[in-house]
């Protein structure tokens, strides 16, 4: 098995990764054709790069130059008054930087105490259900016993429809849910206990993008966390099967793939459309 490292780690197709994961339990089909390089997914890079913009900053100095160095034609405008300042998508994310680089009880969660062995981006590896799995974490205070993540949303409070939970909820549950952050911490939580043999407790530090930035540390319930980490042992074996082109990929007959392959012929009733 490969040794991760930070040259290797996003290269590395040997272990499993939650966001490789979570692509599937979407659509299996579409993931597949993804990984083999038969699809390629039309998406809008900005909130990623907003997030590492912010990311990388609380990283480290270094970290944030070598960002900026290889995408700094995205994020900084070259041209016009505001030549060498970052380009409007990306002013919200100075905005959230100064929000957390002046507040103090970030400062301690996320950068610890002087005396505090505390890793940032420390790659986190381990067997789930025997499929090798692995992760990296924004900030592990080993002195302390916790770890935090540090996530960009839309708001924290606005207050949008759950489906699922049948009622409205604040921006940041959707995000966390939808995002399967409960099973991501779960499953960070359970590689550092098998690397360390010591329980860690999960934070969440949530930012939002917002003309005034808000911002939040979040615990997941211990309920939540095994839930979220039982959801993946259930299906990640079959996943893993999948990728290892040992079971065939289940389309899920919605996404932008499977939709270019639709073919018309079988007819759907009102009725089933409605019970669909
Ligand atoms: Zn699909």
């Amino acid at each position: 098995m490969t040794t991760l490292t930070q040259e290797n780690y996003y290269e590395d197709t040997n272990y499993l990764t939650n966001s490789r994961y979570k692509r599937y339990q979407q659509c299996q089909a579409k993931a597949y054709a993804v990984d083999k390089g038969d699809w390629v997914e039309e998406r809008d890079e900005t909130p990623l790069l907003l997030g590492n913009y912010v990311h990388s900053y609380f990283e480290s100095p270094e970290a944030h130059e070598q960002f900026l160095a290889e995408n700094g034609d995205k994020i900084l405008a070259k041209t016009g008054k505001n030549k060498g300042k970052p380009k409007a998508d990306f002013v919200i994310g100075d905005k959230m930087i100064d929000s957390l680089a002046n507040d103090d009880g970030f400062g301690r969660l996320y950068h610890g105490f002087s005396e505090d062995d505390v890793q940032k981006e420390l790659i986190v590896y381990g067997e789930i259900e025997g499929v090798p799995v692995k992760g990296k974490l924004d900030s592990v205070n080993l002195t302390r016993g916790y770890f935090v993540d540090l996530k960009t949303m839309k708001s924290i409070y606005s207050e949008e429809w759950n489906a699922e939970l049948k009622q409205r909820v604040p921006a940041a549950v959707n995000n966390i849910l939808g995002f399967g952050y409960h099973g991501q911490l779960g499953l960070y939580r359970n590689l550092l206990k098998q690397m360390t043999g010591q329980e860690f407790r999960p934070y969440i530090v949530a930012v939002s993008k917002e003309t005034m930035p808000d911002k939040e540390i979040l615990e997941i319930d211990n309920d939540w966390l095994d839930e979220g980490l039982d959801q993946l042992k259930e299906n990640i074996v079959d996943v893993w099967n999948v990728i290892q082109s040992k079971q065939k990929p289940t389309a899920c007959e919605r996404c932008d793939y499977c939709r270019s392959k639709k073919k018309l012929g079988k007819v759907v009733s009102l009725t089933q459309l409605i019970n669909n």
